[in-house]
C-alpha cells in the first residue's frame, strides 16, 4: 500500500519508518526544511534508539522517503496519516488542532481518488467529524474516509511499541477504510495483536483515556510514597505488593518526580476540558493534573532540604534532564520545574544528560552542561538524579563521595539501594523510602 505521513516527529518518522518496514511504500512529509534535510542526508533528527538502522535500511531498499512536497505525496497515497503535534493551547489548556486542521486543509486540496485520511495524532473527541468537514468543504468532489487510529508508543521503546504493540485501535465506520487499514496492519495480525474496530469517537476517546489513567495511577503511587515518607513505610514494596494483584499491575507505580513528557500532561489537561464541555467533569483527572503540578516544586524543595535547608551559592548536579531515558525530549520535563526552582533558591546548576544537552539548551538558562557524570559530580555540593538513564544505575558510588564537595545524594528515580548509598559514605535521600 502507498502511505503518507503528514508530519514527521517522534511519530510520524516512527510510525512511517514502521509501515515502511511492513513492507509498504511510505512518503513521510513535513514542514521543517531543516528535519527533511537532515532525514535526506542520512542523519535522524531525534533520539530514539534503533530507529537510524531502520530508516536507513528502509531508504536503501526504497520503501521509504522524505519530502517537504505534500502535493506529490498526497495525490498517490491510498492512506495519508496526519500525525502532527497537537499541544495545549497556551492559557486554557485546550488541545491546540490547528496544525490538524491544518494539515487536513492541504490535504483536501490535492487528493485524487478514494482516500482514507487517518487521524494518529491524539485528538479530542469529535476532531474526526472536524477533519471530514473540512475535506467535504475544501472539495465537494473528493472520495474518502476520515479514521481515527491513535498511536500509543513510548519515546525510548517506539519501535517495540509500534511492532509489537497491546492493541491497535481503529475508529470508523466505513467498511473500505476499514479493509484498508487491515490491510496496512496486516503484518501484525500474524502475532495476533488485537485490532480493535469501533466508531470513530470512542477510538478518540480511548486515546485519552487510557492516557489519563496512567499518568492518574502514576500520580496515586507519588501520593503514597509522600505518605510512606510520613508513616516510615517503603514505597517500593507497597508498589510491589499493590502492583501483583493482577486487578492492578505492577506497571506505572514507580514513584519519582512527577508525570512529564510531550503527552501525559496536555492530554490530562485535554480531557478535562472535553469533560468539562460535556457538563461531565473528570474530578480524578482534574486532582491528578493538580497533584502533578505541584509535586515539581515538591521536588526541590526536597533537594534543598537535603542540603539542609539552603541551596544558596551552592553547586548542585543534576544527571539527566529529558523527562525519561531513552529520548532526547524535553517537553514537560520535571526538569523544567525544578531546575529554575533551585535557581531561584540561588543554586548553581551543573548537569549531564545522555541524549537531552542540545534540546535542553535551549529551554534551560544558566545551566552548565558536561560531559559525564563524574565530571558533573566533581565539587559538587549536592548530586540530584532526575532522570533515570541505565547508565546511572551503576556509578561508582565511593569516587562520587570522593569527587564531590558533599557527599549528599537525592535520588529523585529510587534507583540506588539505601544501605550501599549508606555504606559508600552518602547522605542518600529518595522517594517514598525510609
Ligand atoms: P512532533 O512535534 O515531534 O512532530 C510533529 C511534526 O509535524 C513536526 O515535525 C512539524 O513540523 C510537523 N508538521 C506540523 N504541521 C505540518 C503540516 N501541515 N505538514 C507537514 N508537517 C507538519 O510531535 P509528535 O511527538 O510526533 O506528536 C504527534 C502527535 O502524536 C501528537 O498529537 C501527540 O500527542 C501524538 N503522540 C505522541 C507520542 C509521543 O510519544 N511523542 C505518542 C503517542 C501519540
Amino acid at each position: 500500500m502507498r502511505v503518507t505521513m503528514i508530519g514527521t516527529g517522534y511519530v510520524g518518522l516512527v510510525s512511517g519508518a514502521c509501515f515502511a518496514d511492513f513492507g509498504h511504500e511510505v512518503v513521510c512529509v513535513d514542514k521543517d526544511a531543516s528535519k527533511i534535510e537532515t532525514l535526506n542526508e542520512g542523519g535522524i533528527p531525534i533520539y530514539e534508539p534503533g530507529l537510524d538502522l531502520l530508516v536507513e535500511r528502509n531508504v536503501r531498499e526504497g520503501r521509504l522517503s522524505f519530502t517537504l512536497d505534500l502535493e506529490e505525496a498526497v495525490r498517490t497515497a491510498d492512506a495519508v496519516f496526519i500525525a502532527v503535534g497537537t499541544p495545549s493551547r497556551r492559557g486554557d489548556g485546550y488541545a491546540d488542532l490547528s496544525y490538524v486542521h491544518a494539515a487536513a486543509k492541504e490535504v483536501a486540496e490535492v487528493m485524487d481518488g478514494y482516500t482514507v485520511v487517518v487521524n494518529k495524532s491524539t485528538v479530542p473527541v469529535g476532531t474526526g467529524d472536524d477533519v471530514e468537514r473540512i475535506i467535504a468543504e475544501t472539495r465537494p468532489d473528493a472520495e474518502f474516509a476520515v479514521v481515527s487510529n491513535p498511536e500509543f508508543l513510548r519515546e525510548g521503546a517506539a519501535i517495540e511499541d509500534f511492532k509489537r504493540p497491546d492493541r491497535v485501535v481503529v475508529g470508523t465506520d466505513d467498511e473500505r477504510a476499514r479493509a484498508v487499514m487491515r490491510e496496512l496492519y496486516r503484518p501484525l495480525y500474524l502475532n495476533e495483536t488485537p485490532i480493535l474496530f469501533t466508531a470513530r469517537r470512542t477510538s478518540e476517546l480511548i486515546k485519552y483515556a487510557a492516557n489519563a489513567f496512567l499518568a492518574m495511577k502514576i500520580t496515586f503511587i507519588n501520593e503514597i510514597a509522600d505518605l510512606c515518607e510520613k508513616v516510615g513505610a517503603n514505597v517500593q514494596e507497597v508498589a510491589r505488593g499493590v502492583g501483583l494483584d493482577n486487578r492492578i499491575g505492577g506497571k506505572f507505580l514507580h514513584a519519582g518526580p512527577g508525570y512529564g513528557g510531550s503527552c501525559f500532561p496536555k492530554d490530562t489537561l485535554a480531557l478535562t476540558r472535553t469533560a468539562q464541555d460535556a457538563g461531565t467533569p473528570l474530578r480524578l483527572i482534574e486532582t491528578t493534573v493538580q497533584v502533578n503540578d505541584s509535586r515539581k516544586k515538591a521536588m526541590a524543595d526536597k533537594v534543598i532540604e537535603a542540603c539542609g535547608g539552603d541551596v544558596s551559592g551552592k553547586q548542585v548536579a543534576v544527571l539527566g534532564v529529558t523527562f525519561k531515558p531513552n529520548t532526547d525530549d524535553m517537553r514537560d520535563a520535571p526538569s523544567l520545574e525544578i531546575i529554575p526552582a533551585l535557581q531561584a533558591a540561588g543554586a548553581k546548576i551543573r548537569a549531564f544528560d545522555p541524549a537531552g544537552t542540545v534540546e535542553a539548551e535551549k529551554l534551560l538558562d544558566n545551566v552548565d552542561f558536561v560531559s559525564g557524570p563524574y565530571i558533573c559530580a566533581d565539587g559538587a555540593d549536592v548530586l540530584v538524579i532526575i532522570t533515570e538513564w541505565n547508565e546511572f544505575r551503576a556509578l561508582d558510588l565511593k569516587r562520587l563521595k570522593e569527587t564531590m564537595k558533599a557527599p549528599i545524594l537525592v535520588d529523585l528515580r529510587n534507583i540506588y539501594n539505601p544501605d550501599e548509598a549508606k555504606a559508600a559514605g552518602l547522605t542518600y535521600t529518595s522517594v517514598g523510602r525510609p
